[in-house]
């Protein structure tokens, strides 16, 4: 584990630009400052528009399973000719995204899963535990609770403990539990009966809301004596020694580090620096119900149809789909009524109004793990993007490898399977 997030301070005196606002450039910058760094972040777009603020809130600290396992791709036809299914594809869209999909197919050999699979766990497991640590003392501790991830089934056959993605987590450690229809109405009784079987994994956490998380930490950073302005990052220009020049349009900042954090929209700010990287948007959605007249003790997730519930602060959210469209296509209104099929499905005594929809940009990497690290040949640029589906999970660990990295130590964690320049 990377050591103490204060261990070492030799920030002092030296500045770093963290580039993006959502949940990994925040922790970034709430960990540089911790070492005593003086930190700008930049943002140019509304706090609602970044992934970080409209996701499920689902702290999936035993996340060991990459998305890409063998064979899994034979179900994209499936899925993709499903009206219901999980994944969609603009068709203008494919010869664009065929070469990071082919890579998708790739990653999963199954030689490749166990490296995969522990490089995950590494970032996603402590999780709880580091937002705990975040929060304490801040008034707002109550935003991260204890909560299992249970997953549900129509079928009970399909409920199998003994999937290699179980097995994988079991392996790390996961205290995983078969659910019959009983234990599943005990457990959340505002659920279907049409359940018959489930699977649950203890131990991990939430946060009932996302986007006052991300607000909470950001007031931290400007308390702890960061800024964070609102501009667009057009290009970045390393010097000649050290340091890094940022072009703001009109404007130019200069500062030692910098950290690119900008999500789904980070390979613009690479790819003129000579790193290709396959980092694509898997475009998710949201609905929300308010005076839903459903709780949940619980993040709920229908295995059979792919989405996730979660009862939050603002109401009861319903999220799912991947779809590939990239990053400037509108929004598919057809995917919020999809969404709401599924919770009439999931809660029949669903009541209230659908109150909210939110498209958010998964920064997708094909083999599931982000890019955490130096860009090559270029030490001042630190590069933290890529997190998928779980980057709420992994951005305190990627904002402590991210503040050690700036401050020249070596964390005592294996970086090689995060490192940029492995998609050459
Ligand atoms: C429907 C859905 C459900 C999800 N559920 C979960 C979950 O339950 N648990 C979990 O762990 N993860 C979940 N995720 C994934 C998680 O939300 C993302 O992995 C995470 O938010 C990514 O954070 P980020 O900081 O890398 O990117 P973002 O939150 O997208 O932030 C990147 C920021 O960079 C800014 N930016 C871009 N370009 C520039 C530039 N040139 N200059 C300055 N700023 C720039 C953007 O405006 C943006 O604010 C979910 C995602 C979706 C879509």
């Amino acid at each position: 584990m990377v050591a103490s997030s204060t261990e070492g301070g030799t920030g002092a005196g030296r500045r770093v630009a963290v580039i993006g606002a959502g949940i990994v450039g925040l922790c970034s910058a709430r960990y540089l400052l911790d070492r005593g760094f003086e930190v700008e972040v930049f943002e140019p777009r509304e706090p609602r528009s970044a992934c970080s603020f409209g996701n499920a809130g689902v702290l999936s600290s035993w996340s060991c399973v990459p998305l890409s396992m063998p064979g899994e791709w034979k179900l994209a036809p499936k899925w993709l000719l499903d009206p219901l299914g999980p994944l969609s594809l603009r068709w203008s869209y494919l010869p664009l995204v065929t070469p990071w999909l082919l890579k998708f197919v790739r990653a999963g050999r199954r030689d490749r899963i166990d490296a995969l699979s522990d490089a995950m766990f590494v970032l996603n497991n402590p999780c709880v535990e580091h937002y705990r640590e975040l929060l304490r003392g801040s008034g707002h501790e109550k935003l991260i609770q204890d909560s299992a991830y249970v997953h549900v089934y129509r079928n009970p056959k399909d409920a199998d403990i003994d999937a290699p993605a179980y097995r994988l987590r079991r392996r790390h450690g996961a205290s995983v539990r078969l659910l019959d229809a009983g234990d599943i109405g005990d457990i959340e009784p505002a659920i279907s009966r049409e359940y018959r079987a489930g699977i649950m994994i203890e131990n991990q956490g939430r946060t009932t809301n996302p986007a006052r998380l991300c607000r909470v930490i950001a007031e931290d950073v400007r308390r702890r004596g960061g800024t964070i302005t609102r501009a667009e990052v057009h290009a970045l220009i390393p010097r000649q020694g050290d340091g890094v020049a940022l072009e703001l349009g009109r404007e130019t900042r200069v500062a030692d580090k910098v950290v690119v954090a900008a999500g789904a929209w980070s390979k613009r700010l690479v790819e003129p620096l000579g790193l290709r990287v396959p980092l694509e948007s898997g475009r998710g959605y949201h609905i929300m119900f308010n005076d839903s007249g459903v709780a949940l003790n619980n993040s709920v997730v229908d295995d059979d149809l792919h989405f996730v519930a979660s009862s939050m602060e603002t109401g009861l959210r319903i999220t799912g789909i991947m779809e590939f469209a990239g990053l400037d296509a509108p929004e598919t209104q057809r995917r919020y009524s999809i969404l709401a099929k599924l919770a009439a499905r999931m809660f029949p005594d669903l009541e209230g109004t659908e109150h909210d929809r939110w498209m958010g940009h998964r920064p997708v990497i094909p083999d599931t793990l982000p890019v955490i690290g130096p860009l090559p040949g270029q030490p001042s640029v630190l590069l933290a993007f890529g997190h998928g589906q779980l980057g709420l999970t992994g951005a305190p660990m990627t904002g402590r490898i991210v503040a050690a990295l700036a401050a020249g130590e070596r964390p005592n964690i294996d970086l090689t399977p995060y490192r940029p320049e492995r998609f050459d």
